[in-house]
């Protein structure tokens, strides 16, 4: 008997029709004898929906209220597919985050899970009912409903799992697993059947949407075995793994586009000790990722300093850096969100030198410019302008020989 964690994402709940079919699917899982504890995000769409709802009333909600109010599409979503499983003969039971606990900091819209205790899951388990939990949400030591960032419903399934010890974490999806580029932007991008927790960890943070990164990062630490799956039928799939499980290994495993980019330009500020420090610290109180940073070389003792941001949380940053930028006395603040990221990732990349330039190269025979650079032991990213973005993407995906023959 095997304990098997299921997720299933919005898509393969988007209706009444299709929560009765992700009911029929729980049961034979469990008829085989496993036990199951299944996670749902809320139904397709309905996430945006609330979202919009609350900034017709103003154009900034509060975090806290923003996350009460999306937190319910996943509550709603629960109780349906329990509803469901009742309906065909199975003892089930939902359970929002606060009912768990599933314990989270106080960064609303983005929080990360402190505890899960596990009693109320294996209570229910033992009593041979299947839990069916809201995903996506938590609750802070002082009772305010988080949501642990969009996408989040597969960190829950994960956190689950690792609690729980499962023997598996199954992420159900609109899609049959992992690819080596977007086949939205890239025909030729090939399905892959196994990828190691750091490079899938390394795509899911540049905007393959297929996993949360935190859902990977945990899977990782806690060593959940992990399994994307489609839930419309394609026998496909794509296995999460260590690094020495991987058979064969090509140097670059997949190539992506994040549109969710945007820089800010520091124009002249003195170069003296102390003064990245008093920049960035602002945006770190506010829990904005700051991701490549470059500080050109000084002229007269003044530089330029550039980062990236997400975009969403361009305005606030903005805000922040205007406010330093008087403080410290720099030119001129210019913000960007013409841009895109694209990388090229994979765990070749550290023992093959060569891989970056080979990526230049490809991009400046189509005529793109690199704006910013930015390397790790896993990936190469580069910052270029918004509308070369999908044209990179299949440029990169070429040039490493990831093109499907067929
Ligand atoms: N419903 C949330 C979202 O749309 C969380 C999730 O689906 O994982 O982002
Ligand atoms: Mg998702």
């Amino acid at each position: 008997m095997a304990l098997i964690i299921q997720k299933y994402g919005g898509t393969s709940v988007a209706t009444v029709d299709h929560i009765q079919r992700v009911a029929i699917k729980v049961a034979l899982t469990k008829d085989k004898g496993n036990q199951v504890v299944v996670v749902v995000s809320a139904m397709n769409g309905q996430t945006d929906q609330l979202l919009n709802m609350a900034t017709e009333i103003t154009a900034n909600p509060s975090e806290r209220e923003q996350d009460a109010l999306v937190a319910t599409g996943e509550q709603a979503c629960a109780a349906l597919l329990a509803i469901a499983l009742e309906s065909i003969g199975y003892k089930a039971k939902s359970f929002i985050g606060l009912q768990l606990p599933l314990v989270t900091d106080n960064v609303h819209t983005r929080a990360r899970i402190l505890d899960l205790p596990t009693a109320v899951l294996q209570q229910t388990i033992n009593e041979d009912i299947i839990p069916v939990v809201a995903g996506f949400q938590g609750v802070t030591e002082d009772g305010s409903i988080t949501t642990l960032g969009r996408g989040g419903s597969d960190t829950t399934a994960v956190s689950i799992a690792a609690a729980l010890k499962a023997d598996r974490c199954e992420i159900y999806t609109d899609v049959d697993g992992v690819y080596t580029a977007d086949p939205n932007i890239c025909p030729r991008s090939r399905h892959l059947e196994i990828i190691s927790y750091l490079e899938m960890l390394e795509l899911a943070g540049l905007g393959a949407k297929v996993l949360h990164a935190r859902a990977v990062e945990l899977a990782q630490k806690y060593q959940v075995p992990l399994v994307v799956r489609s839930s419309t039928g394609s026998e496909r799939q794509t296995w999460i793994v260590n690094e020495e499980d991987l058979m064969e290994n090509a140097i670059i495993k997949g190539v992506t586009l994040e549109k969710n980019v945007s820089k800010i330009s520091l124009i002249r500020v003195l170069d003296r000790p102390g003064i990245a420090y008093k920049i960035l610290s602002p945006l770190a109180d506010a829990a904005i990722n700051v991701d490549m940073i470059i500080q050109n070389a000084s002229i007269d003792g003044f530089a330029d300093f550039t980062f990236t941001i997400p975009t969403t949380d361009l305005d606030k940053a903005s805000k922040l850096i205007n406010e330093v930028a008087s403080e410290i006395g720099a030119l001129e603040v210019l913000a960007d969100n013409n841009i895109v990221k694209v990388s090229a990732v994979g765990i070749g990349i550290k023992t093959n030198p060569g891989i970056a330039a080979h990526m230049f190269k490809s991009l400046s025979s189509e005529n793109i410019n690199i704006e910013m650079i930015s390397t790790s032991e896993y990936r190469i990213s580069c910052v270029i302008e918004e509308k070369y973005g999908e044209l990179a993407v299949r440029a990169i995906h070429k040039t490493f020989n990831l093109d499907n023959s067929k």
